[in-house]
């Protein structure tokens, strides 16, 4: 089917038969489909939508684009967890030890920072020698030695997506509840786990802060997974406020190691990563998952994963012990103080993403450098009360310019009030299949 005939049928409204589908995935491919034509077949499915079964013919096209991975020889389940994005999610970096220490295998296929979120492989780059690209028997070794390996795509996974959302990135077409089911599925299938959990993220540091646009993404990605054979879940949290107490690469690794050696308990970061457990370890038949998961965390053997994980893949042997050894450290740390007193009523999360950027600790461009040292610590929460120069944060910059330039705007971000509001609880919705 010519190009623009697909594009034509989408315009106006029409399903696309799965011949056409096809031939655009070939044609993001082999290049036959020009930039303008891909972007403009995008732009006509945001307008248009997709049926549910538009949709997983997309996914299942772009997840046959390349390598499918295939993990039979481990001898347990093998499962993933896919974030939506947020800021101060470093949920991933404690969940993957957790889930191994628990039985499982964790081939965590991540990403780098999107807009005003932070990556996972950015927080693991903040680590000394710990390499995110690696080849896939060193993978292989790596989930069989440590049970669990977070590292960049391996190979050519899903390379429809990479073409596609590069043009839907600069073309105003990402918000796409069909297309970014395709995107994170079809490289989730490509990946090849058994058992999968997406954390869904609404508020206002989330891509889609809107709980009805969030709930219909769960729903989509839920529904096309689980038809594809991959058992799949959603739980929808909170993402109105920083997840932890730190954004910032470095920043985030020292927290989750916090985590991991139980100096946090309890809090925001604690309960979305047991309950995101919770739901991948009953998918995988292990039962009484939570408390499993707190033991594991509570007892060390989490962060002994963590540490082997860390190891093998080039870091550290003693960032464990010594992480104030090998995280960077920015030069200038200071307090963003409170200039009213009263409780924290309401955060602007993207503020802080885009401050973070503006910081040199996210990307303008995809080819970026990004500075590992500098972010936030001791973010408030939501409810949190303040008197007149209380530290709303603390501020970490390479230099006294970077820290000025951002100061005022992060101080914006906090909303002062007399009244203390509850703050929205950190898990507010699940999706499994049984609902749709
Ligand atoms: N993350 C992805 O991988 N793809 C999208 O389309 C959006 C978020």
């Amino acid at each position: 089917m010519l190009a623009q005939e697909v594009i034509r049928l989408k315009r106006d409204g029409g399903r696309l038969p799965d011949a056409a589908i096809a031939a655009f995935v070939r044609g993001l491919c082999d290049d036959s489909w020009s930039e303008g034509q891909v972007a403009a077949l995008a732009m006509a499915i945001l307008l248009r939508g997709m049926e549910p079964a538009e949709t997983a013919a997309l996914t299942h096209a772009m997840a046959d684009s390349g390598e499918r991975l295939h993990w039979d020889d481990l001898p347990g389940p093998v499962v993933d967890k896919h974030s939506t994005g947020g800021i101060g999610d470093k949920v991933s970096l404690v969940l993957a030890p957790v889930l191994a220490a628990c039985g499982c295998y964790v081939p965590m296929l991540s990403g780098r920072g999107l807009g005003h979120t932070g990556g996972t492989l950015d927080k693991l780059d903040a680590i000394p020698g710990y390499c995110t690209a690696i080849p896939l028997d060193r993978l292989r070794q790596t989930v069989r030695d440590a049970g669990c390996a977070i590292v960049g795509q391996t190979g050519e996974l899903a390379p429809a997506d990479r073409r596609l959302y590069a043009i839907r990135d600069v073309t105003g077409t990402v918000e796409s509840i069909p297309l970014i089911t395709a995107s994170i599925l079809s490289k989730k299938l490509a990946a090849g786990p058994a058992h999968l959990v997406m954390d869904v993220k609404h508020g206002s540091g989330a891509f889609l802060p809107g709980i009805d646009d969030a709930r219909a993404l769960a729903g989509s990605i839920v529904a096309v997974a689980n038809a594809a054979g991959l058992s799949c879940r959603a739980l929808l949290t909170d993402m109105g406020m920083c997840l932890g107490s730190t954004a910032g690469n470095a920043l985030e690794v020292g927290e989750a190691i916090d985590l991991l050696r139980g100096r946090i308990t309890g809090g925001r970061l604690h309960e979305v990563t047991l309950a995101l457990a919770a739901e991948l370890l009953d998918m995988a038949g292990i039962p009484d998952g939570r408390r499993r998961a707190g033991d594991a965390l509570a007892s060390g053997r989490a962060a002994e994963r963590f540490g082997r994980m860390v190891a093998l893949l080039g870091g550290p042997a003693d960032l464990l012990e010594r992480p104030d050894a090998h995280l960077p450290r920015a030069p200038v740390v200071r307090p963003l103080a409170a200039t009213a007193g009263g409780f924290v009523t309401a955060i602007d999360a993207r503020a802080l993403g885009l401050a973070i950027i503006r910081l040199g600790g996210g990307r303008r461009r995809a080819e970026d450098a990004v500075d590992p040292a500098v972010g936030l610590s001791g973010v408030l929460e939501v409810g949190a009360a303040v008197q007149p120069g209380t530290p709303l944060a603390c501020l970490h910059a390479r230099d006294e310019h970077s820290a000025d330039a951002v100061a005022a705007e992060l101080r914006e971000a906090f909303r002062i009030g007399p009244d203390r509001l509850a703050p929205a609880p950190p898990v507010t919705g699940r999706i499994d299949l049984a609902q749709l």
